[in-house]
């Protein structure tokens, strides 16, 4: 195994956590583990990881790719059903306890390689590959890097741009466009701009409705970088500074603020939400934050850990996250400030850097 074949280092990971599980081997569905595991980017295969060998189950349209991708691993070119030949698979290599990704097993997928399988011991398991994920190496560091770093130019690129009269959905095509111009495969996730009153929705697609003079803009946006992702939010002043705003974006600035001095390794994701969400409740916006406070990032968008109240997940090294704290109240507006950050030893790195001061563009940008 060549250290710089990451998908193989990967695979020895997997393997010890599946013999803490007592699994002699993981069908692994979920298509972000598949890329993960193997480095093959195509839509239709699933894996069979065990000790002996892992064998890489797809059909003819992707054989070539996958040759390509994954030279480490066996390819099984399947003509009849997945699950079928899964099943067939497990059963001849006479594998005991076979462990299945329950929360990516369709009950018709399970069936069917249930009817298939036949002596082997099917085990549901969660989270087994995504708590690997959640631990970045320096390649996908570097890459989600690239993705912040692509998704802030493209921004500071368009602030000038910005003006009254403007749509929404115009000024996240901008955005769009230009993290395409930097690189970027895509956006990361359907651009969000929602202009006024509408920032109160926390997941506000853009409409037709028009920019204007004196209110506030929320942008959250990422952009795509080869398969890695990245995730910021900012609210922005055309112009003047409501006066709604001029009292809530300093609060939440603090809760992030906040959170940002409790991230570090070791600690649990829980506390971290903690940290912001009871200075929120401090200054009476209990209730007017609803969502958690951050996720991780990486091959998805959403991935482990959640930055969740309660939740006791240790924080590592190496893992990518957001940490976002909002106000929003209904009808009236609402302020997000999201940033990804890397957990360190000692704290955390800040993968994002647009400015967070709170300021109105001037009239003359
Ligand atoms: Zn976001
Ligand atoms: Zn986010």
């Amino acid at each position: 195994m060549k250290r710089s074949d990451r998908p193989a280092v990967r695979r020895a990971k997997l393997l010890r956590a599946l013999k803490r599980e007592k699994l002699d081997g993981l069908l692994v569905t979920n298509v972000h583990n598949v890329r993960y595991l193997t480095g093959f980017t195509g839509d239709d295969g699933i894996l069979l990881v065990r000790p002996e060998e892992t064998v890489l189950i797809t059909d003819s349209r992707y054989a070539e790719q996958a040759e390509g991708e994954a030279p480490s691993v066996r390819l099984v070119v399947r003509r009849r059903g997945l699950m079928l030949t899964a099943g067939r698979l497990a059963r001849r290599e006479g594998i005991g306890r076979l462990g299945v990704e329950a929360r990516e097993m369709p009950l018709a997928s399970f069936d069917d390689l249930k009817a298939n399988a036949g002596p082997v011991e099917l085990r549901r398991t969660a989270g087994l590959v995504e708590r690997l994920r959640a631990v970045k190496d320096a390649t996908e560091i570097e890459a989600i890097r690239r993705a912040a770093r692509i998704a802030e130019e493209a921004f500071e690129a368009l602030v000038p741009q910005l003006r009254p009269g403007m749509t929404e959905m115009e000024a996240a095509r901008r955005l769009d466009r230009g993290m395409e111009d930097r690189g970027a495969a895509g956006p990361a996730f359907p651009t969000i701009v929602a202009a006024g009153e509408r920032s109160s929705l926390p997941h506000a697609p853009p409409t037709g409705r028009r920019l204007k003079r004196g209110e506030a803009v929320l942008f959250d946006w990422g952009a795509r970088f080869g398969l890695y992702h990245s995730d910021l939010t900012r609210v922005l002043f055309l112009y003047r500074i409501p006066k709604l705003f001029r009292r809530l974006y300093p609060i939440v600035l603090e809760a992030q603020k906040r959170a940002l001095g409790r991230l570090k390794a070791g600690r649990t994701a829980g506390a971290v939400d903690a940290a912001a969400r009871d200075y929120l409740k401090s200054r009476r916006h209990r209730k007017h934050f609803g969502h958690s406070l951050g996720h991780g990032v990486g091959l998805e968008v959403h991935e482990a850990p959640s930055l969740a109240p309660g939740a006791e997940t240790k924080l590592k090294a190496g893992m990518v996250v957001t940490v976002e704290p909002g106000v929003y109240l209904p009808g009236r507006g609402g302020v997000r400030i999201e940033d990804l950050v890397l957990v360190t030893r000692r704290g955390y790195e800040s993968l994002t850097s647009t400015s967070k001061r709170l300021e109105a563009i001037p009239a003359s940008a």
